[in-house]
């Protein structure tokens, strides 16, 4: 594959304290054993990246730097055996976008262990339509589903429901029989939520509840829970006897304000989801999952598709808490 010496890629560079992301030209260094090089056909923006672009040093250490947890292209170049060029594959996580160079940009070097091979049934947009936010939502259904929560036992919540991870638990949920209450601060968006499948939307406010009390009156029998803080403390209180709650994120709070009772006399199950350095097997099993059991949902107007050049102002959008459903970053012309 003909490949020029330069390429586009944005950079987050600080000046003066202040931090600036913009699409810059880079050339490519030598690419290392054990690695290989991917052509970006599309991206997809999660939360991370933008906190990376604006200096969180939990996330990238080290500036002038390129974001972007998500990946899906067309291997360009390979120093790794089970690689070829040619091949279409998925790359998201790992240290992509956080201390490696990431997927906002024309190319990306990775080690070749990162890499899952785009399975049958997706494409490469597809494949970047879910990116982390499906990934982590497949993976918090999967652990409610090995904890034997099943739909008969009673509504599940999920929390952040507009955002990327939110929007697509909510469809994952509502397709695989469950009944989804929708938890949204954003009440302009509750159609869009009944139209992925929630049977029911709530206001934030009509679910948290004050700290002190240990235990609250039974509500649901699970949650996919994407902020923290009081909110998911309330969820857990809120769960009926062996109810079932998945932790992936912390927009609210990364606290967690809790007794013991409601492990130890409603036997909840309160499990931790990390798509980030998830396992390979788990990893290629959840894309699989999406690539045949579970449908890609139509996110409809909330998906938006947008340059590389728009990407700093979505970003900016995202921290204001302002996402609505997932914005895809299409980078090459080329479907697959
Ligand atoms: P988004 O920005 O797309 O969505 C977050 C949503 O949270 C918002 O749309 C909003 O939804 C809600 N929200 C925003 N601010 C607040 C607030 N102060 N209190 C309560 N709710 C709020 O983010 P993602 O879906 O990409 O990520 C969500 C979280 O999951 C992040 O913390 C992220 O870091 C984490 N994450 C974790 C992963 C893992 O592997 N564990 C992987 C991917 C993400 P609404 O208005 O509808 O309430």
């Amino acid at each position: 594959m003909s490949q020029t010496e330069t390429f586009q890629a944005l950079v987050t560079s600080e000046h003066d304290g202040q931090f600036q992301t913009r699409l810059q030209t880079r050339h490519f260094d030598a690419l290392a054993a054990g690695h290989v090089r991917i052509q970006v056909h599309y991206s997809s923006l999660n939360y991370k990246d933008a906190l990376s672009s604006q200096g969180n040093r939990g996330v990238t250490k080290n500036y002038p730097h390129t974001p972007g947890i998500d990946a899906a292209g067309v291997v360009s170049l390979s120093h790794a055996e089970q690689w070829a060029v040619g091949d279409p594959v998925i790359v998201t996580s790992y240290d992509l976008g956080m201390n490696t160079a990431g997927g906002l940009a024309e190319f990306i070097d990775v080690p070749a262990d990162w890499v899952v091979a785009l399975p049958d049934g997706l494409s490469l947009k597809s494949a970047m339509i879910l990116g982390t936010s499906g990934l982590t939502a497949g993976l918090a259904f999967d652990k409610l589903q090995r904890c034997g929560l099943s739909p008969d036992q009673g509504p599940v919540i999920v929390t952040g429901a507009s955002g990327g991870v939110g929007s697509l638990s909510v469809a994952l949920l509502a397709q695989q029989g469950y009944e989804v209450w929708a938890v949204s601060g954003k009440p302009a968006l509750y159609d869009w939520l009944k139209q992925l499948g929630a049977s029911d939307c709530l206001g934030r406010d009509a679910v948290q509840a004050p700290p002190e009390k240990p235990l609250l009156r039974p509500r649901w029998a699970g949650a996919i829970d994407t902020v923290g803080g009081n909110i998911l403390s309330s969820v857990v209180r809120a769960c009926h006897k062996e109810g079932v709650v998945a932790v992936c994120g912390l927009v609210q709070s990364p606290e967690l304000n809790l007794t013991v009772f409601p492990f130890i006399l409603n036997g909840i199950h309160l499990v931790g989801v990390d798509s980030a350095q998830v396992k390979m097997a788990q990893r290629q099993k959840i894309w699989q999952r999406w690539a045949t059991d579970w449908t890609v949902p139509d996110l409809g107007e909330h998906l938006e598709t947008i340059p590389l050049a728009q990407v700093p102002e979505a970003l900016a959008q995202m921290l204001a808490g302002q996402s609505r459903g997932k914005k895809l970053v299409q980078i090459g012309s080329d479907e697959v």
